[in-house]
């Protein structure tokens, strides 16, 4: 009899949990989420615009539907402002000869405006101006006139230096500034043409600090820019090499023009959100404490009405992750001890923004956070990098250990100093840990960032991987370590 009253309470058990425990993260849920963020309708989630705001609405409406408590009182927002700029539909890019129209070129192939790309309507002589560099030790812009012209540029710095000097930021706005301070009224970027992959027009909103430069701001692909260098005593690539190779200078006016047309709708403070639920934890002493799964939302958004980047892969990944982790915990109704903060960031594009303004206005003492995990790519590539294990040792192991009894995702490379997201949190002394794929990056930026290009076995892997370190974090399994590195 006993024996099979024993037997009853295990089924009844086995039963009860099936009920109670029934949600399971899946690719399919993942990737349902993931597919909507990357739509058409959302545009490229540029930070602050109207696309970025439905996925922020979205994400807000599933946290408050599996009961998450508002960060913000009865809001799941946190507002801040960030600098924004949109361009506008009816761009053109041609190449001119002679005062001749030769060809119209195909915006997201041949061309892609930088994100902070000021407005023009322009037509003129195009003139090679090497580095785009004007230093006293370098110059690129000595000997030439660039008035009312508009200059050819690497993207990048050299890989050299004069003297032991730095060179100013590579970054566009910079090399912009730098162009336009000589009278230039427009700027077009090359990667290297001696690169082995010369990374082909990306759409980036990573542009450096200062005001905006207002005169057009486009990457160009190199047989476009070969296209220029038509009748020129050099190649592209015999210039890079004789520029490198010398250390010097070699800037001279192309026998092409270029006309480009753009507008744009620029705003120093627009005002973007970060989306924020928390999942309280119910042990009378570390419910105070908080472990966060953060993810950016943005992504660099769409150029002209023609183009949009779907950034699957690039951010929609994380995000999607986030909702799922979350609702593993609401739909499960898991006890936990300490309390979890799920985030999902504006910005992250343009340089932390949003993580760095969470970071800073937890509205709580930031030594209450236990650890912070960030997922930023994680659905593209073939395994698992924990990055930011070399400051967090403690919390990498438990990471590893968690997937040496599960997915085995071979987590084999770390590093330290934080990681996109992560990093804002890292500097605060918090234990964090970057979650991103191996070989991520094949279509970053890309028009190609599509649902179509992940990987659903891994991507789910990981994310149940977050589910079960955040989860053991949360039961209080974790003590905060010290980060031992210097910070800012
Ligand atoms: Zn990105």
């Amino acid at each position: 009899m006993k024996k099979t009253y024993l037997l009853l309470l295990v089924l009844f058990v086995l039963v009860f949990q099936n009920v109670n425990a029934q949600y399971q993260i899946t690719s399919e849920n993942l990737i349902k989420t993931v597919s909507y963020l990357s739509s058409k309708e959302l545009q490229g989630r540029l930070g602050g615009s109207k696309g970025y705001f439905e996925a922020a609405n979205f994400m807000a409406n599933e946290f408050a539907e599996i009961g998450l408590i508002p960060f913000n009182k009865n809001s799941y927002f946190q507002n801040l402002k960030v600098e924004y700029n949109q361009i506008l539909p009816k761009a053109e890019f041609s190449i001119y000869k002679d005062g001749n129209f030769i060809k119209k070129y195909n915006l997201g192939k041949d061309y892609v405006f930088r994100g902070f790309s000021g407005a023009g309507d322009i037509n003129a002589q195009v003139v090679f101006a090497g580095y785009g560099i004007s230093i006293q030790e370098y110059d690129d812009y000595k000997n030439i006139d660039v008035k009312g012209k508009i200059v050819l540029v690497f993207k990048y710095n050299p890989k050299w230096k004069i003297d032991g000097v730095n060179f100013p930021s590579s970054l566009p706005r910079e090399k912009a500034r730098v162009a336009r301070e000589h009278g230039a009224v427009g700027i077009m970027f090359i990667s290297f043409p001696n690169d082995k992959n010369p990374q082909q027009p990306i759409g980036s909103t990573m542009h450096g600090n200062g005001e905006q430069v207002n005169i057009p701001q486009i990457h160009i692909d190199l047989p476009v820019a070969n296209e220029f260098f038509e009748g020129s005593k050099y190649t592209l690539k015999e210039l890079q090499t004789k520029i490198d190779s010398e250390k010097t200078n070699l800037s001279f006016a192309l026998k092409s023009e270029a006309k480009i047309f753009v507008e744009t709708e620029y705003v120093k403070d627009k005002e973007t959100v970060n989306v924020i639920g928390i999942y309280p934890g119910s042990d009378e002493k570390l419910k105070d404490e908080f472990v966060i799964l953060g993810a950016h939302l943005d992504h660099v958004g769409g150029q002209a009405g023609e183009i949009y980047f779907p950034g699957a892969n690039d951010n929609a990944s994380g995000s999607a992750s986030v909702l799922e982790v979350a609702r593993m915990f609401a739909k499960n109704k898991l006890e936990t001890k300490r309390s979890v903060m799920f985030v999902l960031f504006s910005n992250e594009e343009s340089g932390l923004e949003g993580a760095e303004y969470l970071a800073n206005n937890l509205g709580f003492d930031s030594n209450k956070v236990t650890a912070m995990l960030n997922m930023d790519c994680i659905a593209h590539g073939d395994s698992i990098q924990l990055g930011n294990g070399n400051s967090a040792p403690n919390l990498w192991q438990m990471a590893k250990k968690i997937d040496s009894e599960n997915a085995k995702l071979s987590i084999i490379n770390t590093w330290s100093g934080g990681g996109a997201d992560a990093t804002p949190f890292h500097e605060k002394r918090i234990p964090s840990l970057y979650f991103v794929t191996k070989n991520s990056y094949t279509h970053l930026h890309c028009l190609t960032d599509t649902p179509k290009t992940l990987n659903p076995k891994l991507y789910e892997g990981i994310t149940n991987l977050a589910y079960l370190t955040i989860l053991n974090l949360a039961k209080g399994e974790y003590e905060r370590e010290v980060i031992a590195e210097r910070v800012k």
